[in-house]
């Protein structure tokens, strides 16, 4: 079957023609020359077979036609006696009928080795390794296939002992292995082979047993496919999902693998009956996002789920997510469901859920949807308990409100004079206008017109004398912080009236210089009025000294580049070191024999937790400038509403 084993080289086919030649010559030379007919017509038959070594069939017949000729002039040239004409005759033609056998013979065998290298041929085309072993497990044909994945030539291997060759490891013995092929004429199975490199290559590997024609066994055509890509890959999968199970299992937050299918289907449903906005829908219709929990499958969850949700096992938490859902979990669960309709990868948010045992948590939950096109037959769900993280943020915000009022109670204590005198004012105009008002009524006749405008002076006094009294019952109240939307020019005129008093009473010029139609920004008014006081009656303890120059007081708003509202408080005082800025706003800093510290670190967190900035700088020519900003309205609910994790 091989066809460098059968086919002569190009070297060897001249030797062969030439060696033809000679022996075709020298038979014809002896042929005529001597009567010995008979053997050297033999000696043709020999050069017949010769040819047909190299040439192809129609060359062998034009040699053996060649040959018949020479048999044939040789007669003619031969001197014969009378007696063995006769014989000679008979002689040639036995001759001239060994050639034609010899012919023919060869034709039919050049033939049928044209066809077995045809064939051959052919399964050097495919792809795949084949080779034939005899029942000594040595190599007799090897296809290009066998050369490309094993790296032997077919001269290297043929004639080598396969599993030598190749140190084949099989799955199971070789004695089984060879028992189930002579029983079946079959075996298919993974072998593992060296090849000649030293690497190794997995193959699938299909062994056919070859019978001659008395049914005994001669040879195994083995055809194998290198699959060590697929094995490694597959390997690659089975490790990757082994590592996926056990940080799954092991993983310290909770992890819930859930089946959206369902809910997927049924959002497709609604789209198809014509729902696009499904945010405005589920808003809408909060009874259908209640039925939908009933369509999340729970498929597994992982121990520290099992754990967090204080189930005995498990099973406990499969199936449903009814469960651990609770009032307050529905509008984030609405928020997935808009997150599947969206076809976004992510959705976080924070909500609350119960344990089996009814206790509250608050947690921070995360979704991972699959790559679209996907059935959502599995989505990750992780949780992180905050319950305790929000407790200690809310204790935080306590804490840090309580510090603020009584930092504010202490502003105001510095206040009391000043505002007392503010409120005594009003009080003794309301006294001196019931007594100019009494007078007009005792005169003769009573002049009731007088007494009208003097009421009126009383009113307005009262209404004055209120508005202090509930402008510093509105900074001292202890509410907790309400966020709205703050005008902070009007918030900037009332902080103004409530220091009026103390500025005059310190000899300061207060002016203010404000942007017309500043945007609201959001924020508790209380908190942020609180801010602006404490600069301003910084700003005025700062003054307290100075006597060399005008003390002065200016505040500014304005709308900056970015949009926030900036809000500055200029002085004429002692001033700041331009290096030592940072440490104005550390808690506990003070300069003053009875300061606390506190306030520019509380203005500080103030403003910050506003989403603003609040810093401090020398003024020109002398004294300070405490700035903060705030986000408008649109830019601050805008980031708000980006909050809960949509990513
Ligand atoms: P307190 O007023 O109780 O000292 P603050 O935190 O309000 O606490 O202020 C910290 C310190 O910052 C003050 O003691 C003072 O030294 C400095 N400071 C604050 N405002 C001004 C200002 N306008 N000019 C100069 N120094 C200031």
């Amino acid at each position: 079957m091989d066809d460098n084993a059968t086919s002569p080289t190009a070297i060897t086919s001249r030797t062969y023609l030439i060696l033809s030649v000679a022996i075709a010559i020298g038979t014809f030379i002896v042929d005529a020359i001597t009567p010995a007919e008979s053997v050297i017509a033999a000696l043709y038959v020999g050069v017949v077979l010769l040819c047909a070594r190299f040439l192809q069939t129609r060359g062998v017949v034009l040699v053996s036609f060649g040959c018949m000729v020479l048999t044939v002039l040789a007669h003619f040239l031969t001197p014969y006696d009378d007696d063995f004409e006769t014989i000679s005759i008979s002689n040639r033609i036995l001759s001239l009928a060994a050639i034609g056998v010899a012919t023919f013979l060869a034709v039919q065998s050049r033939s049928q080795e044209m066809v077995l290298r045809e064939q051959a041929g052919l399964l050097d085309l495919t792809h795949d390794t084949i080779f034939v072993r005899d029942m000594k497990d040595v190599i007799t044909y090897w296809n290009r296939g066998a050369e490309e994945l094993y790296g032997w030539k077919k001269a290297e291997a043929i004639g080598r002992v396969t599993h030598d060759l190749m140190r084949t490891i099989f799955p199971m013995p070789l004695k089984a292995i060879m028992e189930e092929l002579l029983r079946t004429g079959r075996w298919e199975g993974e072998l593992v082979h060296t090849r000649k490199d030293g690497t190794q290559a997995i193959v699938a590997s299909r062994w056919s047993l070859q019978k001659d024609a008395r049914g005994l066994p001669v040879a195994i055509l083995e055809t194998n496919n290198d699959i060590s890509d697929r094995k490694r890959a597959e390997d690659a999968l089975r490790e990757s999902e082994r590592r996926y199970k056990s940080i799954f299992r092991t993983a310290g937050v909770s992890i819930w693998e859930e089946d959206f299918s369902q809910i997927k289907a049924a959002i497709d449903e609604l789209r198809a009956q014509g729902v696009e906005n499904f945010r405005a829908y589920f808003a809408a219709h909060p009874e259908i996002v209640r039925e939908f929990i009933s369509c999340a499958k729970v498929v597994d969850v992982n121990d520290a789920t099992v754990e967090l949700f204080k189930a005995q096992s498990k099973d406990e938490l499969l199936h449903s997510l009814d469960a651990v859902f609770t009032s307050e979990t529905l509008e984030a669960f609405a928020g997935e469901l808009i997150a599947v309709a969206e076809e976004r990868p992510y959705f976080s948010a924070e909500t609350i859920l119960q344990t089996l045992k009814g206790d509250k948590l608050t947690v921070l939950f995360a979704i991972t949807f699959p790559p679209r096109p996907s059935r959502l037959d599995r989505v990750l769900v992780t949780i992180t308990d905050i319950t305790e993280r929000k407790r200690a943020e809310e204790a935080l915000h306590e804490a840090q409100a309580e510090l603020a009022h009584i930092t504010r109670v202490t502003t105001m204590n510095a206040l009391t004079s000043s505002i007392a005198h503010e409120v005594s004012q009003p009080l003794s105009a309301i006294v001196s206008n019931g007594y100019a008002g009494l007078r007009w009524i005792d005169r003769q006749p009573p002049d009731l017109e007088g007494a009208r405008r003097t009421f009126e002076h009383i009113v307005g006094d009262g209404h004055r004398a209120g508005e202090v009294i509930g402008r510093v019952r509105g900074l001292l109240k202890k509410t907790p912080t309400i966020r709205g939307s703050v005008d902070v020019t009007e918030l900037i005129q009332d902080t103004v009236a409530v220091v009026h008093g103390e500025v005059l009473r310190n000899g300061i010029l207060l002016r203010t210089e404000l942007a017309r139609e500043l945007p609201p920004v959001v924020g508790d008014r209380v908190q942020v009025q609180q801010v602006l006081l404490n600069l301003m009656m910084n700003g005025i303890d700062a003054m307290k000294e100075v006597t060399e120059r005008p003390r002065e007081l200016w505040i500014r708003s304005h709308l900056d580049e970015s949009g926030a509202v900036g809000v500055a408080v200029h002085d004429t005082g002692v001033g700041l070191d331009p290096s030592n800025v940072e440490r104005l706003f550390e808690a506990f800093y003070t300069t003053k024999s009875e300061g606390m510290g506190m306030g520019l670190a509380i203005c500080r967190s103030i403003i910050e937790a506003h989403g603003g900035r609040l810093g401090a700088s020398p003024n020109q020519p002398c004294g300070a400038v405490f700035k903060f900003s705030l986000p408008r309205e649109r830019d601050e609910t805008a980031s708000a509403a980006a909050e809960p994790g949509e990513h």
